[in-house]
């Protein structure tokens, strides 16, 4: 399997890791859009959203717990965003299901 997030979860492509535990894996972008531009990435591959299964509610919910903790050390107490892309439409690159944690600046407006 042909996956750039794998490669990096297992060391094998170089990434500079903010966050680990046993279920997720979180490093900074390689094309940051803002200040703290993390992304977290579960360890297990799944390919998006459309792809998660009743098995991986507990993996879903260690990401956002990943990202209170990521938040807090990396002093965002003013606020942050998190975002996932979920098939072409909405512009995902890698297909191995990520959630981008977004902040270290006002962000833009809403959209939605
Ligand atoms: P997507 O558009 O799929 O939601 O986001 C994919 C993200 O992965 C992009 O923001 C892109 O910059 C990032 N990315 C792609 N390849 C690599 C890589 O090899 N290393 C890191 N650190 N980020 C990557
Ligand atoms: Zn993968």
């Amino acid at each position: 399997m042909d996956c750039v997030f794998c490669e990096i979860i297992k060391g094998n492509i170089p990434s500079t890791k903010v966050y680990e535990d046993e279920y997720v894996t979180a490093f900074n972008d390689l094309n940051p859009q803002t200040p703290v531009h993390v992304l977290i990435v579960p360890k297990k591959h799944i390919a998006s959203v459309n792809e998660l299964t009743e098995d991986d509610a507990l993996i879903i919910g260690k990401v956002f717990l990943a990202a209170k903790k990521i938040a807090e050390q990396l002093g965002l107490e003013s606020g942050y965003r998190i975002i996932n892309n979920c098939g072409a439409d909405a512009g995902q690159t890698v297909m191995h299901v990520h959630f981008h944690l977004l902040g270290g600046r006002k962000l833009g407006e809403k959209i939605i």
